[in-house]
């Protein structure tokens, strides 16, 4: 008896705990309809960055000669290298020249400290071969930009270049593997190449080759190498890619030539959110039904939105959401007034209140191109705007209408439709809506894209493009997030509420595996770069102009590396690479070491002094 009753007074509490739990639960589901129907109050929020005024900033430098000379040849592969390295070398802020390889005879080796070889043809350059050794020998800095053919002629180079040996076959590199400390969020993680192909020399090296990168199949060829020659320096890439996304391996490589090398960087990172707000597609998703017993609204509300909500406020994300006002293919005025605005003021007011920022997107989401514009036949649901009038109409309407919900902010930040955007289009932005300050499309090109670098415009429109997108986030976008993040400490993520709903786009990971994924970034990305600032998209614009205006003039000595910078705003941000010695004491400025050799470099004067110690 005595036992049954204990149990039965256990199962009572059991019992009582668990209508605990159904009141629990029922009382916050009460609580998130409160708030939706009465609103989040948000307070206007002040940027941690604004944009600053042509005087707010120093002089520009007086123009530098050349210090690094790109040597290219007239071939397919020859363009392909000067375009990736003349971008990487733009943006490092390093004074260049270029010649063609024809044209070597003419060259003044001892006006430059570096030379880039971008020849497939080693006998283009045969007459300038022998005086090339001479200058590397006696302190030049030489980086072969690809592996040439293995001719007789590049045979007579192997032991400058720290060749003992090159295989009959190319080495087919499937996956790249760092040295420990060489990139910024690169240790102990194997990257993956997207298209794959016989891209690499199977080399074997002499001794004294530092490797910072090799195939990290089978063979394990080496990718990137230094050596010393002499009192000078080679670096080979034999790596044999050339698409935008190598960028920031380059650049690396090309840092390792002196004993430190500096490059500005923009310091940001920005999450942008989609077609956000915007109407709540009706009804139900199989998936989502199957996995949450949810219609797709209260999924969005009560699944996707708190989980990427948690994941901003644990690592100080601050989103920018671009608003869509409704999803009609409207393109003739007038337009009519969404009145269903009870979803903006709670996501909205949600996503100011911690910090964030809102942006536009479009009154529906057509893209701002007239008839004359080509869709390429990507895009068939796509109507072009019959005038400019209308199409003017159409953005301001959605003006209007985020300017009466969220009447304290200013809305700077326009992101294209399918990243589609019309020359017409982008001058009516500047035309007619003069607070849009900065575009945010895409940085890697693609299906009738806008595509952007990191840059300020001529005519003042500041160019923020988005790096990577969605959940899936495989192999390509983990590459290209790495290499950017080394080349301009840049993170520029986007999503979509609806990449749930997208087969295309890892709806059928489900949402689980797919927020892992992206909660996988953000940990590899924060614990790469914990000192990364978190930016909204007008503060990454601001990051931008500062980024994009400054020039550097280094004079590296060997007790230090002086900086004089022009073009300086409010405070500069500089990668440092170090390859002999240690920084000891930084006037003008604070450094942050990142890896065993990289530095982030706080300028907060136009002149930097950094102490070398060896
Ligand atoms: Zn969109």
């Amino acid at each position: 008896m005595r036992q049954r009753k204990r149990k039965t007074e256990h199962k009572i509490g059991f019992r009582f705990k668990r209508m605990q739990k159904v009141i629990l639960v029922f009382l916050a589901l009460v609580c998130v309809l409160c708030v939706a129907q009465q609103n989040v109050i948000y307070k206007k929020q002040e940027r941690i960055l604004e944009l600053l005024g042509d005087e707010d900033f120093t002089a520009p430098l007086e123009e530098q000669e050349p210090e690094c000379l790109l040597i290219y040849e007239d071939s397919a592969q020859g363009q392909k290298g000067y375009a990736v390295m003349s971008a990487v070398l733009d943006q490092m802020k390093v004074p260049w020249a270029s010649c063609l390889a024809e044209n070597a005879e003419t060259i003044r080796l001892d006006d430059y400290e570096k030379i880039v070889v971008a020849v497939n043809q080693i006998q283009l350059i045969e007459n300038k071969l022998v005086d090339i050794f001479d200058w590397t020998e006696n302190g030049g800095q030489l980086m072969l930009l690809y592996p040439p053919d293995n001719g007789g002629l590049f045979q007579s180079m192997y032991h400058l270049l720290g060749i003992a040996d090159v295989g009959q076959n190319w080495e087919y590199v499937e996956k790249i593997r760092f040295a420990d400390g060489f990139m910024l969020g690169a240790s102990e993680k194997e990257y993956g190449i997207t298209d794959p192909y016989e891209s690499s020399m199977q080399v074997s090296l002499e001794r004294g080759c530092k490797v910072y990168a090799e195939s990290a199949g089978n063979g394990g060829a080496p990718l990137i190498w230094s050596r010393e020659a002499g009192t000078g320096t080679v670096v080979v890439c034999n790596l044999g890619f050339f698409e935008k996304e190598y960028r920031g391996i380059y650049c690396a490589a090309y840092s390792l030539l002196d004993d430190a090398e500096v490059w500005p960087v923009i310091n940001g990172s920005t999450f942008y959110i989609d077609d956000f707000p915007s109407p709540v597609p009706a009804g139900n998703s199989e998936r989502i039904f199957a996995d949450y017993h949810m219609d797709i609204g209260d999924f969005y509300t009560q699944v996707w939105w708190q989980d990427v909500y948690n994941l901003g406020k644990k690592y100080g994300i601050r989103y920018t959401g671009l608003v869509i006002e409704e999803y009609s293919d409207q393109v003739e005025a007038p337009f009519e007034r969404n009145k269903d605005t009870r979803r903006y003021e709670y996501f909205g007011n949600m996503l100011l209140d911690m910090g964030g920022e809102l942006g536009f997107h479009g009154y529906n989401h057509m893209p701002l191109c007239l008839e004359n514009f080509d869709f390429q036949g990507l895009f068939d649901s796509y109507r072009h705007w019959p005038t400019y009038e209308d199409m003017r109409a159409g953005l301001q309407e959605l003006n209007d209408f985020c300017t009466e919900i969220f009447p304290e902010e200013k809305f700077q930040v326009y992101v294209p439709p399918s990243n589609v955007l019309s020359e017409e289009g982008r001058q009516m932005l500047l035309d007619d809506f003069p607070q849009i300050r900065a575009i945010a499309s895409v940085y890697i090109p693609g299906d009738a894209a806008y595509e952007q670098e990191f840059e300020v415009s001529e005519d003042g429109m500041i160019e923020t493009p988005r790096v990577i997108s969605g959940y899936i986030l495989e192999d390509y976008a983990q590459l290209l997030a790495m290499a950017e993040l080394n080349f301009h400490f840049v993170n520029s993520h986007f999503q979509h509420p609806d990449d749930v709903l997208d087969v295309e786009r890892g709806g059928d990971l489900g949402w689980e595996e797919m927020f892992r994924r992206l909660s996988d970034y953000t940990e590899w990305l924060y614990t790469a770069a914990p000192s990364i600032r978190n930016l909204t998209g007008i503060e990454m614009a601001a990051a931008v102009q500062q980024y994009d205006r400054l020039e550097v003039k280094r004079t590296l000595t060997d007790s230090s590396l002086d900086l004089e910078l022009g073009g300086f705003g409010t405070t500069a941000w500089l990668m440092l690479r170090i390859n002999e010695g240690t920084p000891g004491t930084v006037t003008g400025g604070q450094l942050t070491r990142l890896t065993e050799s990289l530095y982030l470099l706080q300028a907060d004067e136009a002149h930097v002094v950094i102490e070398l110690l060896k």
